[in-house]
């Protein structure tokens, strides 16, 4: 079920220099909500086009997610302050899967693509999570994955905080020790490149959500078109209706 509904922002807090976690009213929203879920949000201005924002949480009628600022939207859209209005549409898309028979799961996310990872974890409750940042400055929710996960280890591209180097590397040495039955993914490119490559190295499943640039949000505009593979056979696929959260083996992750 998908709707459009104007709600108001009920609590606004800025995490780390430009990135803002904002909490908005809707029952609606909040009922409908899977993990790995999106919205789709009018930003005002001149800025004609919604721009997708994942679901972070939601429960209690409240509907969670958290931003950077990128551009003219999310710029935007970090203005708007408790008390205001903003129309979203959503829940959009095919979020991730969660299957009973999933023991030793896997949490791995890069940046911005650490926030749709959130419920995620919360639900599967076992989980052994990956954080990666650019450096310390960066690193967000460290404290509330840790509450909801087995284990969650963070790292910082440059070594300024925790793990040192890239967090897929970090996901590998776990790997040469431990058992893991289904990887969850979402993050930078080359970030799930590499997540794809280590999982199908070692016949994992793994599921990566796309951060494409979309259009519509509904399937109907094509300018998140995907390559993918599906039964050997190749063809598009959109983020927005198709994913975002698709197999490591139907997409072709390429720049
Ligand atoms: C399914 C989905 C879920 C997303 N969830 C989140 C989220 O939870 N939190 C969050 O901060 N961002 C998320 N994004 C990215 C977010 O949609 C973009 O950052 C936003 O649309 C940029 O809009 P803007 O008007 O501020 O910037 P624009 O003026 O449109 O662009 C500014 C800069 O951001 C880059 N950019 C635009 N779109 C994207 C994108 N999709 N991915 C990466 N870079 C982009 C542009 O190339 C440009 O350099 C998500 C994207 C998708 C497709």
């Amino acid at each position: 079920m998908k709707k459009q509904e104007v709600c108001k922002l009920i609590k606004k807090r800025e995490i780390a220099d430009g990135i803002f976690d904002f909490t908005i009213e809707s029952a609606d929203i909040a009922a409908a909500a899977q993990c790995g879920q999106f919205l789709h949000i009018a930003c005002g201005g001149y800025t004609f086009l919604r721009r997708p924002i994942s679901i972070c949480d939601a429960s209690n009628g409240e509907v969670r997610f958290i931003f950077e600022v990128k551009g003219e939207g999310t710029k935007l859209l970090a203005k708007k302050e408790i008390g205001d209005e903003i129309d979203v549409v959503g829940p959009l898309g095919h979020g991730f899967e969660i299957k009973g028979n999933v023991r030793k799961p896997i949490v791995i996310g890069g940046g911005i693509g650490v926030f749709p990872l959130y419920k995620l974890t919360k639900q599967l409750t076992n989980a052994t999570v990956f954080l990666g940042f650019r450096n310390k400055s960066r690193v967000v929710m460290e404290d509330e994955f840790d509450a909801v996960s087995s284990m969650t280890i963070v790292g910082t591209d440059d070594g300024s905080y925790g793990y040192n180097g890239y967090i897929a590397s970090a996901m590998e040495g776990y790997l040469n020790l431990n058992e893991c039955d289904m990887i969850y993914s979402c993050g930078p490119m080359p970030m799930l490149r590499a997540v794809k490559k280590i999982a199908e190295e070692r016949g994992i499943p793994c599921q990566i959500s796309l951060e494409q640039r979309m259009g519509c949000g509904i399937g109907a505009c094509l300018a998140c078109a995907c390559e993918t593979k599906k039964d050997g056979t190749e063809r598009y696929a959109k983020v927005c209706a198709n994913g975002p959260v698709f197999y490591s083996e139907e997409v072709t992750l390429n720049d």
